[in-house]
């Protein structure tokens, strides 16, 4: 049985899949406790891995995103396995401070500053930018370097910072700026 804090259908609103119609699972429970956390994630139904199964096949789009909290510390071989037999294409969005099942299609990685990443490789690290040093992320292993602002707030100080370090790319969370979930 996983905890399941929502499972909800819409389009991908950040990162390299932005604009991708795709079925959330959101996670419930997290092992950082981020004072910025916007995340309500903590409560939950125990679902099978076929409940899940069955819930998101009612949506038409075959992308599924693993959220949280921290998906990694649900997720096994065999649930993956199982969605991957539906015909999923299986996307999850971690801290990177958890080992990883080998059978996930995309990773994506929002590193958080006191938290080691134990992740060896990724395919996009997507990194909320408040003026700190993330030039440490550019030694990770990943094809993507993504750099968000914060709740849009500070979207003008994020775009000069690229202008003066072209290897990361501009992430919006374009989800908000539409109004949808
Ligand atoms: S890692 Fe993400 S979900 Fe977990 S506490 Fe931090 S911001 Fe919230």
């Amino acid at each position: 049985m996983k905890k399941i804090n929502e499972i909800f259908y819409s389009l991908q609103g950040e990162g390299f899949h932005t604009g991708k119609a795709a079925v959330f699972v959101r996670f419930s429970g997290c092992n950082l406790k981020c004072s910025f956390c916007d995340t309500q994630h903590e409560s939950g139904t125990f679902m099978s891995d076929n409940e899940i199964l069955e819930t998101i096949s009612a949506y038409p789009s075959n992308m599924v995103i693993l959220t949280g909290g921290e998906p990694s510390l649900w997720v096994d071989k065999a649930f993956i396995d199982l969605l991957h037999q539906a015909g999923m294409y299986i996307c999850i969005e971690t801290n990177g401070t958890h080992s990883l099942p080998a059978n996930i299609d995309w990773i994506t990685c929002s590193p958080k500053e006191e938290a080691p990443i134990l992740l060896k490789q990724m395919d996009e690290i997507k990194v909320v930018y408040t003026g700190q040093d993330v030039s440490k992320y550019l030694k990770l292993k990943a094809q993507h370097h993504y750099l968000q602002p914060c709740s849009c707030i500070n979207t003008k100080e994020v775009v000069e910072y690229i202008l003066h370090h072209p290897e990361w790319h501009l992430s919006l969370q374009t989800h908000k700026l539409i109004n949808i979930q």
